[in-house]
């Protein structure tokens, strides 16, 4: 049978795919999205930043109502896990529900349950519901996507991972009472956090000397004092093995200082990194690949123009944001005929931890500025003086911006404590835009919300 001809097939169908899948089918292209799921939105929906927050909201609400038992409010409502599951499960199914709804609405788009693997540069395989099927195209998009790295650790498979804990109808429903978590990355920052709200002992186990090793330092510092007190951080542990005792409960085995030593657990999770997933049949065709992904420029092209890679497969920012502009940038380019019209910025990308409380980055920060021997003029704003943050008793933390000397333009950022994750988008927007302290400065943030900080940041310099 000859191969279906189409315009574009996008390996995979989450944040990478989905957004210029829709694109070219808008312009009226022949499109097919191949994902093993059968459904949009990839690991984002189905276990990592939707699932991760709906259980993060639910235990800041907890948290809240701890801290403002003294309005009258009855004493603390014991944290019911398996109903925080419930919920975040129900906010998977509605978004589920609401993308099949898209989809729907354009019929031309097909979206195949299915895995994908190369046959040679412009032909496709799919493995799928409907048996075998081969795809001729113009146009291919690799957006596999990333998984759940686990390290080759004896008894590694006796921990949950991210996957476990936030995939629909996921392995752990019960609060345990003392959750290890092996890795200060921000998956395990925030795993720990949300536990944490809600009542479990945490402790985390970090190789390093630092957690969230690659965020800026100054930002860190500020934000780990601010952890919850149930948190136990561990540095510089090198876990060795996992083990199960007859009653079902885990002992981690570690070195630290050069001696043995164990910890008990009832839980364990690993939260060690995650790695890109590549299609078959990759390695044939001479896409350079190293350990972050597959290698591409701002234009998302590979070395074959037709073929693109976009989001955690190219290992550039790992997040659902960063993943939809590249593809809508492919989408773009695309349509250009290959050649690049749009780029993406992997610089100026909003980076949020969503610790309770969260930390969020963007742009050139002081470590960054100081690898590229960058001078940066800085603005400050504590939360002491913000009049929500002392609304809602949260004065912890601060926003600062940083601004090219000389012209005063806002280059980077990053806010530790009361929104940030709202904060940071604001501030990412007026670097899109290229505004100076000047233009921060004369605006007029509403108040009493956080934003004002943002003006008074800037005002700090005048
Ligand atoms: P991104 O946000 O970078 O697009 P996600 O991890 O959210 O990444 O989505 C990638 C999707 O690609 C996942 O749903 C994954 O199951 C799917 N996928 C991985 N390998 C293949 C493959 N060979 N064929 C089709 N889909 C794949």
């Amino acid at each position: 049978m000859a191969d279906t001809e189409v315009d574009l097939l996008t390996i995979g169908a989450g944040g990478g795919a989905y957004p210029a899948a829709f694109r070219l089918a808008k312009a009226g292209a022949r499109v097919v999205m191949v994902d093993p799921k059968g459904v949009m939105s990839g690991n984002c929906l189905y276990e990592g930043c939707v699932p991760s927050k709906a259980v993060r909201e639910t235990a800041a609400l907890y948290l809240d109502q701890e801290k403002f038992q003294h309005l009258g409010l009855p004493g603390r409502i014991c944290p019911d896990y398996a109903a925080v599951v419930a919920h975040k499960d129900a906010v998977q199914n509605r978004r589920y529900a609401q993308h099949a709804a898209e989809l729907a609405a354009v019929p031309d788009l097909r979206l195949i349950q299915g895995v994908a693997r190369f046959i040679d540069a412009h032909t496709v395989q799919v493995h799928g519901e409907r048996g075998d099927e081969r795809f001729h195209c113009r146009h291919i998009i690799i957006a596999s996507g990333s998984e759940v790295f686990v390290p080759p650790l004896p008894g590694a498979e006796l921990a949950l991972t991210s996957h476990d804990l936030y995939k629909p109808d996921p392995t752990l429903k019960n609060l345990p009472a003392h959750l290890v978590i092996i890795g200060g990355g921000y998956i395990g920052l925030e795993t720990a956090s949300f536990f944490a709200a809600l009542g479990s002992q945490v402790t985390l186990l970090q190789k390093g000397g630092q957690v969230l090793q690659g965020m800026d330092p100054g930002m860190v510092d500020q934000l780990v004092p601010l952890l919850h007190p149930r948190i136990h951080l561990m540095m510089g542990v090198e876990v060795e093995s996992l083990e199960a005792t007859a009653a079902g409960k885990r002992i981690v085995h570690y070195r630290r200082d050069g001696m043995s030593a164990q910890i008990h657990a009832d839980v364990v999770v690993l939260a060690v990194g995650r790695r890109p997933v590549l299609p078959e049949g990759l390695d044939g065709l001479g896409i350079v690949v190293d350990r972050h992904g597959i290698s591409v420029g701002p234009d998302l092209r590979t070395r074959h123009p037709h073929i693109y890679a976009c989001g955690d497969v190219n290992g550039r920012v790992p997040l659902f944001h960063a993943a939809v502009r590249q593809s809508l940038v492919a989408a773009h380019n695309i349509l250009g005929g290959d050649v690049p019209m749009d780029y993406a910025d992997f610089v100026n990308v909003p980076t949020t931890i969503f610790t309770l409380p969260a930390a969020a980055s963007i742009g050139i920060t002081p470590a960054r500025a100081k690898a590229a021997n960058i001078e940066l003029v800085t603005g400050h704003y504590a939360f002491t003086e913000d009049s929500r943050a002392q609304i809602l008793e949260r004065m912890d933390g601060e926003i600062r911006l940083f601004f090219e000397p000389g012209s005063l333009r806002l280059v980077g950022a990053w806010v530790v404590g009361i929104d940030a994750g709202h904060l940071i988008g604001e501030i990412g927007m007026a670097i899109q835009g290229g505004l100076s302290a000047y233009d921060l400065a004369r605006f007029a943030d509403q108040h009493p919300m956080s934003a004002e900080g943002i003006g008074k940041a800037a005002r700090s310099l005048f």
